[in-house]
C-alpha cells in the first residue's frame, strides 16, 4: 500500500468490483476493501438468469469471485474482511480509518450495497439463526428445515425465489404478502404461483415469531389487513425477504442522501456531495437494484474517479 492511495474501493459487491477492474486497467492501482461480507448480496443468492453474456445462469458466488480475479489481474489490491470505522471527507487527501490504521487516498468510490430490510420485532432478533433467515441459499439445505412447513415472508423477486429454492427442502412453503399480488417480475410470478408446493397467503402480515420461550421457530402469528383476522400457522423456518436497506448510516451527516439513506449522486454521473467521493451500485440505486445495473455504475465510477484526479492533479 502507498502513503496515498488513488482510489479507495469501498465494498466488494458488482459495483465494487466492476469499479476495481475500470481504475486497475487505468493503473490507479485500487484498494478494494472487502468489508466483512466479500462479494456482497449476490453471494447469497443461486443462479443469476438475468446477468449478460450467460445463456446457462452464473453461480452468484462463481461470479463475484470471477470479477475478483478480473480486477486482481490488473493491479487490485484486495483488503479482506476490512471494515471502515471512520470516514473523513472534510479534508483531501480523504482519510479512512479500517481497522485502526488510517488510510489516505486522492479519491473515495463507495459501493456498499445494501443488507437486508428486518421486519423489527424482538422475536426476529431473538430468533435469528434459530430458524429466522434472510438467505435461503445458505441455510435452507440445514436439517432443521427439511420436511417441514416453511415460510417465506415477502412478494418481490427475492421472496419467489426464496420460496421455489425452499421447495426442496420444505414439505410445503407459506408465501406470505401484504398485498393480493406479487411485485416480482412477471416470469418468476408465474414460476411461483405455479409450483403446487408454494401456498400463497394473500393480503397478509406477520404480527409476531413463535416461540421464543422454546428458543426456536414453531410458528408465526398472522394478521389478514383486509378481515382483520387473526391466526397462526405452524413452521420450523421464517425466511424473511422484504427488500433491503442501503449500508450508508457511516456516512451520515458527511454525504448527502435520502431519507431512506440513498446517496445521492449528480446523474448521470456517480458524483456525490463531496468532489472526489463517488458512489455507485445498490447504495445509490433504488429503482433498478441489478448485478448489472450496479456493475454499470461501479465502470462509471471508476471513469468518474479518473477523470477527478487527472483534472484536479490531486
Ligand atoms: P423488493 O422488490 O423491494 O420487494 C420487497 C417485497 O417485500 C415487496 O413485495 C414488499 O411488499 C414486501 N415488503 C417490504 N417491506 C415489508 C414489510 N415491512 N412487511 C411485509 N412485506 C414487506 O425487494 P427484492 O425482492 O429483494 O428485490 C430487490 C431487487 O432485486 C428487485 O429489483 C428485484 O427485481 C431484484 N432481484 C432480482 C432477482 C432475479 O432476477 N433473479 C432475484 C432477487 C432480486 P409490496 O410489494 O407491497 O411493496
Amino acid at each position: 500500500m502507498s502513503d496515498i492511495e488513488n482510489v479507495v474501493i469501498i465494498g466488494s459487491g458488482c459495483a465494487g468490483w466492476t469499479s476495481a477492474i475500470y481504475a486497475g486497467r487505468a493503473n490507479l492501482k485500487p484498494v478494494v476493501i472487502t468489508g466483512k461480507m466479500p462479494g456482497g448480496l449476490l453471494t447469497t443468492t443461486s443462479i443469476v438468469e438475468n446477468y449478460p453474456g450467460f445463456p446457462g445462469g452464473v453461480d452468484g458466488n462463481q461470479l463475484m469471485s470471477d470479477l475478483q480475479k478480473q480486477a486482481e489481474k490488473f493491479g487490485t489490491q484486495t483488503r479482506y474482511g476490512g471494515l471502515v470505522e471512520k470516514t473523513d471527507f472534510s479534508k483531501t487527501p480523504f482519510e479512512l480509518t479500517v481497522d485502526g490504521e488510517i488510510i489516505r487516498s486522492r479519491t473515495i468510490i463507495i459501493a456498499v450495497g445494501a443488507g437486508h430490510r428486518h421486519l423489527g420485532f424482538e422475536s426476529e432478533a431473538k430468533l435469528e439463526m434459530k430458524g429466522v433467515t434472510y438467505c435461503a441459499t445458505c441455510d435452507g439445505p440445514l436439517p432443521c428445515f427439511r420436511n417441514k412447513p416453511l415460510v417465506v415472508v415477502g412478494g418481490g423477486d427475492s421472496a419467489c425465489e426464496e420460496a421455489n429454492y425452499l421447495t426442496r427442502f420444505g414439505s410445503v412453503v407459506h408465501l406470505i404478502h401484504r398485498r393480493d399480488q406479487l411485485r416480482a417480475s412477471k416470469i418468476m410470478a408465474e414460476r411461483t404461483l405455479a409450483n403446487p408446493k408454494i401456498k400463497p397467503v394473500w393480503d397478509s402480515v406477520v404480527e409476531d415469531i413463535l416461540d421464543v420461550s422454546k428458543d426456536m421457530v414453531t410458528g408465526v402469528k398472522l394478521k389478514n389487513l383486509k378481515t382483520g383476522q387473526q391466526s397462526t400457522l405452524d413452521c420450523a423456518g421464517v425466511f424473511v425477504a422484504i427488500g433491503h436497506v442501503p449500508n450508508t448510516q457511516m456516512f451520515k451527516g458527511q454525504l448527502e442522501m435520502n431519507e431512506a439513506g440513498y446517496l445521492h449522486v449528480q446523474h448521470p454521473t456517480t458524483r456525490t456531495s463531496i468532489p472526489g467521493v463517488f458512489a455507485c451500485g445498490d447504495c445509490v440505486d433504488h429503482i433498478y437494484r441489478q448485478a448489472v445495473t450496479a456493475a454499470g455504475t461501479g465502470c462509471a465510477a471508476a471513469i468518474d474517479a479518473e477523470r477527478y484526479i487527472a483534472a484536479t492533479k490531486a
